[in-house]
């Protein structure tokens, strides 16, 4: 084997859960990981920039993509449309590079069946309390829309079972410790260090 092809992994979360924030900071750590950045019709929020957090698209755009077969999975989220564009997916995979998707349960079960391969993690908050705390800390909603918000948040979770490894982010530290290892183990398996270190196992071996 010459060729060292990248793992795609899928994480998922109910919103407040500090998907996002440990995706970032586990980038940070190990930067050869890539994160697909999806397309979205949703609207920007304060802060977001298109083309890095996601694709801001229009429903219309949305839909013709989908009819030019150019999505890996899409699904409606909170009424609006996400979706995983297919265009540099396999190239990144086959630079080597590890790809995050972030997406949620449904796109997960659409990957899964069109890539095996795939290693899913979900991340949990601590408790209902925490989670209901950082919806809220997230700015101006209603009770009404960060009660929807909890509802939603008990759905997705209910799909863990489904997923391959499983953090609780509690500390936060610690959770990023728990990204990473899945991440690293994966890494060391002999037959990537096989191509990693092909040189120095000449040099062992003769
Ligand atoms: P948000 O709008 O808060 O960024 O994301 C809302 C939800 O949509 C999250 O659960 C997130 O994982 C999910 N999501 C984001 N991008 C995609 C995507 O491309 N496909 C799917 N299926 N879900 C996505």
């Amino acid at each position: 084997m010459t060729h060292n092809t990248g793992t795609l992994y899928i994480i998922s979360a109910p919103s407040g859960a500090g998907k996002s924030s440990l995706v970032k900071a586990l980038t940070d750590a190990i930067p050869e990981i890539r994160v697909s950045v999806s397309h979205t019709t949703r609207a920007m929020r304060p802060g977001e920039v298109d083309g890095v957090n996601y694709h801001f698209v229009t429903r219309e755009e949305f839909v013709k993509m989908g009819e030019h077969g150019d999505f890996l999975e899409r699904a409606e989220v909170f009424g609006n449309f996400y979706g995983t564009s297919q265009s540099r997916l396999q190239q990144t995979l086959d630079e080597g590079h590890d790809l995050i998707l972030e997406i949620d349960w449904q796109g997960a079960e659409q990957v899964r069946k069109l890539m095996p391969q795939a290693r899913s993690i979900f991340i949990l908050p601590p408790s209902l309390q925490a989670l209901h705390q950082r919806l809220t800390n997230r700015g101006q909603d209603s009770d009404e829309i960060i009660d929807g918000r909890m509802r939603e948040a008990v759905s997705e979770m209910s799909h863990y079972v489904e997923y391959d490894y499983l953090i609780i982010n509690d500390d936060f530290a610690h959770a990023l410790d728990d990204l990473k290892a899945i991440f690293r183990a994966n890494q060391l398996q002999q037959k990537r260090q096989q191509v990693r270190f092909g040189k120095l196992l000449a040099e062992l071996l003769g």
